[in-house]
């Protein structure tokens, strides 16, 4: 073969290889991914303030991690009591370093976020205190957590009593209701970043520092909590940078970095972090015990990760508003507002658009893409729920992942994607399946 020939078969063979051609293949219709190409070159500055934002997170937590001197001995890991387990103490310090806090509990035995806020709450409130949320109806598990349905271990059922200030018709902070709330009783304020299964804007860390500044202006002996749930490393401030006294969230969403198998963390001042410990393992042994196994060369990593993987969810997000909009969809939050957490949903006005939806993501998924998924009648849900999953991590949803009930407005909530250009597929193949209704 001459240099010619060469030439022309290495043009052959990239040519087969080319972007335009693999989208073709995997069921993207030229027309769509060249409107996709055509909103993506309006998301350039968009994306640089992401790509900017997760450059200081990135810093951050290398920065922790070099200060906690952090070495190969820390991924060995323990069994049995998990004493002197330097891996597991270690991280914790950099937890604490990359919130900016004095203490942090990050472990396996926080089986999720739920556990997480739960841990949270019940280890820090005693008999004949209350809670207040100040952002509204709280994340749906957690009311049978708290009492507001009542439910077996429930904080009501320990004489810990609720109260809620919904925010403003603008989904802000209601100052004149949250200081005629606090009463002598009230022991904690509860704030969630995240808007979760609800239409309401997700709070901006600024907002959130706004409402932590005047709750410790009236009083500064009550604790503040902050569910912080999809929220992090989307900002390069977190709630803890503004005094909140416990900032709680899932390792299998952002903190995670899609390596992290489970757990949850509780970053936050020494005294909550402590009454934390002893109330997950026991009073007396606290923090001293609990293996962590071989996981904690995951945590590190996804760590480490989080910063650019939230990064990629963060521009799915926004892209996705961005396609659908441009199909004629509502979209919450909508393409231009800035964000505060991964969280995307879409309505689609029509139990068919939702389904196409979600089989569209599932079907983008690196696991299970062949399954289909169906609405099913699930415990605690008035309607059918449809979800699309194909996670390495089961429930995972820092990878590409959505669900939404089958009422109206036939809303889709998505989030995630590992890297972007999977979550960028994901996104095309769900409206490819929209526009071949
Ligand atoms: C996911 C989530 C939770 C609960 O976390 P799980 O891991 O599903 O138990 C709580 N609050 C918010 C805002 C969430 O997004």
């Amino acid at each position: 073969m001459n240099h010619l020939e060469f030439e022309q078969e290495s043009r052959s063979v990239r040519d087969a290889l080319s972007a335009e051609k693999l989208y073709e293949c995997m069921g993207i219709s030229p027309e769509l991914r060249a409107m996709g190409e055509e909103i993506l070159r309006d998301l350039r500055e968009r994306f640089a303030g992401i790509d900017e934002r997760a450059e200081v997170n990135q810093l951050k937590v290398l920065h922790a991690m070099q200060k906690n001197r952090i070495s190969a001995e820390h991924f060995n890991g323990s069994t049995g009591y998990g004493y002197n387990d330097a891996g597991r103490d270690d991280l914790e310090k950099v937890y604490a370093d990359v919130f900016h806090t004095e203490d942090a509990l990050v472990r396996s035995q926080i089986t999720c976020g739920t556990h997480a806020l739960s841990l949270a709450l019940s280890a820090n409130l005693r008999p004949g205190d209350e809670m207040i949320s100040i952002s509204g109806k709280p994340y749906d598990t957690l009311e049978e957590v708290i009492g507001i349905r009542p439910s077996r271990g429930s904080l009501a059922e320990y004489g810990v009593s609720y109260r809620q200030v919904e925010l403003t018709e603008a989904g802000e902070f209601d100052y004149d209701a949250i200081r005629h709330a606090l009463s002598p009783k009230t022991r904690l304020v509860a704030i969630q970043r995240s808007k979760g299964y609800l239409t309401r804007p997700s709070l901006s860390v600024d907002q959130i520092g706004e409402a932590i500044a005047f709750v410790k202006h009236l009083r500064p002996d009550i604790l503040v909590m902050t569910d912080n749930c999809y929220g992090e490393f989307v900002d390069v401030a977190e709630p803890s940078d503004f005094g909140s006294d416990m900032t709680v969230g899932s390792l299998i969403k952002n903190p995670g970095g899609g390596l992290a198998p489970m757990g949850g963390y509780i970053a936050g001042t020494k005294e909550c972090v402590e009454n934390c410990a002893v109330r997950l393992t026991s009073p007396g042994l606290g923090r001293e015990v609990g293996a962590s196994l071989a996981v904690s060369r995951s945590f590190y990593q996804g760590l480490f990760l989080a910063p650019t993987v939230t990064a990629g969810a963060l521009k799915g997000a926004v892209f996705a508003a961005s396609l659908f909009e441009r199909l004629g969809f509502r979209c919450i939050p909508d393409a231009v507002s800035p964000r505060s957490d991964i969280i995307q949903a879409v309505e689609f006005g029509t139990p068919e658009g939702l389904i196409a939806f979600c089989e569209g993501i599932q079907s983008a998924a690196p696991v299970d893409a062949y399954v289909t998924p169906e609405p099913w009648a699930m415990p605690g849900y008035d309607s059918e729920v449809i979800m699309a999953a194909g996670a390495f991590i089961q429930g995972a949803s820092i990878e590409l992942s959505a669900d939404g009930p089958l009422h109206a407005p036939y809303a889709a909530y998505f989030q995630g994607g590992l890297t972007w250009e999977h979550a960028k597929f994901g996104i095309l193949k769900a409206a490819q399946k929209i526009m071949d209704l």
